[in-house]
Order: C-alpha cells, then sequence, then structure tokens
C-alpha cells in the first residue's frame, strides 16, 4: 500500500513504544520494572481532580473555543506573569493538546521544505520527526557527555546558514537533564532576532529543576527577541498531567492565530474538562509541585548513587527532568550485546527492566531510565539491570 511520503519520512516515536512494549508484557502478567515511562508515578494532585469533578457535574462537556477557554488562557499569564514576571496576554496564548501539540503546531505554522531547523541531540524524537513532518531538514547540533551535555551557543550559532529558519531547544533536555544557560540562550536570540530565525522553546520541564540555578528562559526571550520566540509550556510533567494532555503556546498573536487555524481543523478544543483541571493546577497551590520536585530529587541522588558505584558506568548527573542517562557502551562489544538498543531489548525480555535505548535519542551507547517511579522500584530495577550486567560483561573480563 503506497503511503503519503510525509508518513514515510517519519517514524513511530521510539519513547511512546518503549511504553507500549511494558504495557503490553505488563498485561500478560509479567512482573516489569519499569523505568521507561517518561510520566510522573504520582497521582494527579486532589484539588486537580476535584476540578475535573466538577466540570463533569456542571455539564462543562461541550465544546469550548478553539484555542482554549479564556478563563485558562487568564491563568496560563497569570502564572508565567508570577513565575518569570513576564507580561503576555491571553491573546498571545493557544491552549493545546499537550507540549506535543504547541510544538507541532509551532512547526507547521513557521516551517516550509528547503527550511532548515536547528536543535540538539541527544534529544527528544519527536523534535526532529515534527521538523520532517513540515517538510524542513533537522540540522543537530551535538551536546557531550564530557561536558555534562552542556549546550553552547557557539555550537549553534556555527550551525546557522542563509536556510535556517528555526531554532528548537528543549531545556531542561529530554534525555540528558541538561539546561541552557540564561547567557547562551540571549545569545542566541539576539542572533536570531538579527537574521529573521525563530526560536522554540519547549518548556515541558521548566517546573522539574533541582538546584536554584538562574534560569529564565521565559525572561531571557522576552527580552531579546520577543517577536520571534515560540514558547510551548504542558500540564503534564509538573502537574502529573500526562493523560489529562493539556499544554500550550505563548507567542505572538501572529502565530497564535496561525496555530489556532491548523488546530480548528484538526483537534479542535482540548477537551472541555482537562481545561478546567489545567486552570485549577496553575492557579491552585503550587506546593504539590514542590514536593514532587523534592521526591525527584531524592530519587535522583539515590539512583546517581547507585549507577556510579560501578566505574564502568559514566553519568552525569541531571540538573533538570527525571531521567538517567549513563554511558553503558563498557558492556557493548561485537561478539555479545552488540548495541545500547540491544542492550534495552535484552533487559526489557531478560532482566524484565523496561529502559529506553540511547538510539532513540540520537545517542547510541547510553540507556536512558526514567526515575518517574518509587525508590523499591529504583532499587529493584537497579540490582536486576546490575544482575544482567554482570552476566554480560563475564565473558568479556575472562577474555581479558
Ligand atoms: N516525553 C515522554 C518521553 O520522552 C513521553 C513520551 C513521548 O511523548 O515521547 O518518554
Amino acid at each position: 500500500m503506497e503511503l503519503s511520503a510525509r508518513t514515510r519520512r517519519i517514524a513511530m516515536s521510539p519513547t511512546m513504544k518503549v511504553t507500549a512494549d511494558a504495557l503490553r508484557l505488563k498485561a500478560q502478567g509479567v512482573d516489569i520494572v519499569d523505568f521507561g515511562a517518561g510520566e510522573p508515578d504520582f497521582p494527579t494532585p486532589p484539588h486537580i481532580a476535584a476540578a475535573a469533578h466538577k466540570a463533569i457535574d456542571a455539564n462543562f462537556t461541550k465544546y469550548t473555543t478553539n484555542s482554549g477557554t479564556e478563563d485558562l488562557k487568564r491563568a496560563i499569564v497569570d502564572r508565567y506573569r508570577d513565575d518569570y514576571g513576564v507580561e503576555y496576554t491571553p491573546g498571545e496564548v493557544i491552549v493545546t493538546a499537550g507540549g506535543k501539540q504547541a510544538l507541532f503546531n509551532a512547526a507547521m505554522s513557521v516551517f516550509d521544505a528547503g527550511d532548515e531547523v536547528i536543535t540538539h541531540a541527544p534529544g527528544w524524537p519527536t523534535i526532529v520527526e515534527q521538523i520532517k513532518m513540515a517538510d524542513a531538514a533537522p540540522v543537530i547540533v551535538r551536546s557531550h557527555a564530557e561536558d555534562g551535555f552542556a549546550l553552547h551557543a557557539e555550537a549553534f550559532l556555527e550551525a546557522i546558514t542563509p536556510r535556517t529558519r528555526g531554532i528548537i531547544i528543549n531545556s531542561p533536555a529530554n534525555p540528558t537533564g541538561a539546561l541552557i544557560a540564561e547567557a547562551d540562550l540571549a545569545a542566541l536570540a539576539e542572533e536570531a532576532a538579527r537574521r529573521d530565525i525563530w526560536i522554540i522553546l519547549d518548556l515541558c520541564y521548566e517546573k522539574l529543576i533541582y538546584d536554584p540555578v538562574p534560569h529564565n528562559l521565559v525572561k531571557v526571550l522576552a527580552t531579546h527577541n520577543r517577536e520571534r520566540s515560540i514558547l510551548c509550556g504542558s500540564a503534564s510533567k509538573a502537574y502529573a498531567m500526562t493523560g489529562w494532555r493539556c499544554g500550550w503556546t505563548i507567542a505572538s498573536a501572529a502565530i497564535v492565530s496561525a496555530s489556532n487555524a491548523l488546530q480548528s481543523h484538526s483537534t479542535s478544543n482540548v477537551c472541555s474538562i482537562s481545561q478546567k483541571a489545567t486552570e485549577a493546577a496553575l492557579r491552585g497551590p503550587q506546593g504539590c509541585v514542590t514536593d514532587m520536585l523534592d521526591e525527584y530529587r531524592r530519587r535522583r541522588d539515590e539512583l546517581y548513587g547507585w549507577l556510579t558505584a560501578d566505574p564502568r558506568i559514566r553519568l552525569t548527573k541531571p540538573a533538570g527532568a527525571f531521567y538517567m542517562f549513563p554511558d553503558v557502551s563498557e558492556f557493548l562489544s561485537p561478539d555479545g550485546v552488540r548495541t545500547s538498543a540491544e542492550l534495552a531489548t535484552a533487559l526489557l525480555n531478560d532482566a524484565r527492566v523496561a529502559v529506553t535505548p540511547g538510539e532513540a535519542f540520537d545517542a547510541p551507547g547510553f540507556l536512558r531510565l526514567s526515575y518517574a517511579t518509587s525508590l523499591q522500584e529504583l532499587r529493584r530495577g537497579t540490582d536486576r539491570i546490575f544482575e544482567f550486567l554482570n552476566k554480560v560483561a563475564e565473558p568479556r573480563a575472562a577474555r581479558t
């Protein structure tokens, strides 16, 4: 069957595939420890769920304005004013089905065939696929483990050509947990302003930063290149609301209007009940976010300690998000487990631990371990991983 060139160009999300594989095995009764899922294990906080119940009881179950309710847009601009000290109007906001649709709308709104769009690797696979869906060409700037996966402005600036139309940054980044420094983003934003390049900022993990480092990227873009900045945010990770599918774009009225047109012919408004829940999340007490962050920090520190106790594993401590991204190349060999993809498959099938291979993030030789799961599960899964790795390493050790 002949499919469109567009769908032939893209592949199924490998991060979502790991989740699906783990769910399938769990449904068969297999005892899987799941380090795959890139989503909080916490329940959605009760006051958020209560707002959704209330919405159903009030029959708030019909279409809303395609771009989202006025109340939610106001809640978004109020939160960004409180958190970042930047003023937006509701007319600069559109509510989207998660951060993913915000990024998709952005790509579709500003990229064309022949455009180059710069983004970073290791990185979240959806960004590159969306660039391709918009008929543009992804240009990859690599960040490096030796350097804590830092995103340096110079590397992006060097990648700019006359065809560059956009730069997409995810900070904190999935899967590395690295942050772009404010000064680096400012340098990029200024050059982008000079050259009419769009800066798209994926803020999906904006609330999950462990140390009090300066990271007001919203202010940086508002100061240095407000006109050509597109902010993509999400309720999913901060408020444990992945399934509710609610995110947003904050950008100029022209971008919001283009996104609105796209959305009006594809998904229409985000679920009315989810919008009410997200409004409660953004307007309600923010203590639930810090409580979850504190727990992620505990898990990060424990897991980091367990993994780095083995000198064969090289690992950068993540500054944000909830993923460990160890270099496991020491365990790979041409006559054993050859790639991190094979290792991830073997870990799932033999050790019963779901992890995402580095290949999913354009970074072979690494594994992504989500620590959005309980400490107990982290301990159980780490034991299984080491038991398996030691088995893999044995024949190699015997040879040397
Ligand atoms: N962002 C999450 C992850 O990387 C969820 C899956 C997805 O949408 O890609 O695992």
